[in-house]
């Protein structure tokens, strides 16, 4: 008799996301009562603004609670179509709005309804680590494309060029990006939006969750608004975890071609009904109310990677850019690998340098390979000052006992 078999093949070729494992192995020590300084976490360190919670409790009150439209609710869709008008000059129809669980569940449900077995995207790396596997989920392929630090961690047109064939279906474009905080300019938008011209059958799904967590004195920009002739090949996905503390509340949104939205709807119909309409109500508030929250924050998130990224550069073997957007930064940590520990083991690895400051300093940072950057590990400093100093030091410290390796 046959064993039932428990997973379906989609599941068995993804894994969890390393940043979750990461945040469980250190919610694990914590409970042994161990105390560590926690850089691992991807999300503001914040509370939601009151403004937002307080439309929260009355969306209760009023009775909002029930099933809304499956593509969100007319207010909430009403407040996007405003932040994009008013952010990028771009104009879409109710038609081409998705709200979703999250900018995460929305992408997931873009890839779903537009991928079929073989089909390609194009990811380039380092890249937020779910990508590969949403797009392993729903049986494409995804093609990685390394894209350097001398590069600026960003997709140059030649690489998008050679990367592309006619089983490609998606470029996926994070600007400003996780692990990087890397952002295209709109001159890089531009040179990249010519490659994609001359392939009319490849679209653009830009992750600009991070967009207004932003420092550097240029305007950025979508690419949706730098080249027009390709707004109806970009699928625009964005949400108000990031920008106002809203983690918890899962409320994602994408904004492209009609029949793409329809395509999510139709999955989202079946999938979930509709995003809670509680969280829609705040998301509507947190859009449409007032801003000082985010420009407040974000020079809170400007200061801490200044201070950040120079205790980093520092340490001797370890460097980092600045980066123009977001709240991590991707640490070099190669000179530090083929190194070995006071304990005598070498380390390999991005990962075991990892391990090494979380079991040596109590510091937890997550490799550079989960984002397909080996030879790097990311820092997020959406957490104190305090933290981030203390944390730098023992970093310093476990970087100064490590000595060189003896062949043997
Ligand atoms: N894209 C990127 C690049 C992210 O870092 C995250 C959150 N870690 C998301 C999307 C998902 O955000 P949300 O909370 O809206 O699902």
């Amino acid at each position: 008799m046959s064993t039932a078999r428990t997973t379906a093949a989609r599941v068995r070729r993804i894994n969890p996301s390393p940043s979750t494992a990461a945040a469980q192995r250190v919610r694990e020590l914590k409970s042994q009562g161990l105390t560590i300084l926690d850089l691992t976490v991807g999300e503001p360190d914040f509370d939601t603004p009151a403004h937002v919670r307080a439309a929260a409790v009355r969306a209760i009150e009023e009775g909002e609670t029930k099933y809304t439209p499956v593509n969100g609710t007319p207010r909430l869709r009403a407040a996007i179509a405003h932040k994009l008008r008013l952010r990028h000059g771009l104009e879409y129809t109710d038609a081409q709005l998705t709200v979703g669980g999250g900018a995460k569940q929305v992408i997931f449900l873009a890839l779903m309804a537009t991928l079929d077995e073989g089909d390609e995207v194009v990811v380039p790396a380092p890249y937020w680590v779910s990508y590969p596997d949403m797009v392993l989920a729903n049986d494409g392929t995804p093609v990685i494309v390394p894209c350097s630090e001398a590069e600026g961690f960003k997709l140059t047109p030649r690489r998008l060029r050679s990367a592309l064939t006619d089983r490609t279906r998606w470029v996926i474009l994070n600007t400003p990006g996780n692990p990087t905080g890397a952002a295209y300019t709109t001159d890089e938008l531009r040179a990249l939006a010519e490659v994609l011209l001359e392939h009319p059958g490849v679209r653009v799904l830009t992750d600009e969750i991070y967009d207004e967590i932003w420092y550097a004195d240029g305007e950025n920009r979508s690419l949706a608004a730098v080249e027009p002739r390709l707004a109806d090949r970009v699928f625009l996905t964005n949400g108000v975890s990031k920008t106002y503390a809203m983690t918890g509340w899962r409320i994602g949104y994408g904004a492209g071609p009609a029949d793409l939205v329809t395509a999510v709807s139709t999955l989202q119909s079946q999938i979930s009904s509709c995003p809670s309409s509680v969280s829609q109500a705040a998301a509507a508030a947190a859009l449409t109310g007032p801003q000082q929250f985010v420009a407040e924050t974000v020079r809170v998130y400007r200061s801490r990677r200044d201070t950040t990224v120079k205790l980093v550069n520092d340490i001797p073997r370890l460097s980092c850019p600045s980066p123009a957007g977001g709240f991590y930064l991707l640490v070099n940590c190669a000179d530090a690998i083929g190194l070995r520990t006071p304990d005598g083991e070498r380390i390999e690895n991005d990962e075991q340098f990892a391990r090494y400051l979380l079991d040596s300093q109590q510091v937890a940072v997550i490799h550079g390979t989960a984002y397909g950057a080996p030879g790097y590990f990311r820092i997020s400093y959406a957490t104190s000052t305090d933290v981030l100093t203390e944390a730098c030091a023992r970093v310093a410290a476990a970087c100064a006992a490590l000595t060189p390796a003896v062949s043997a």
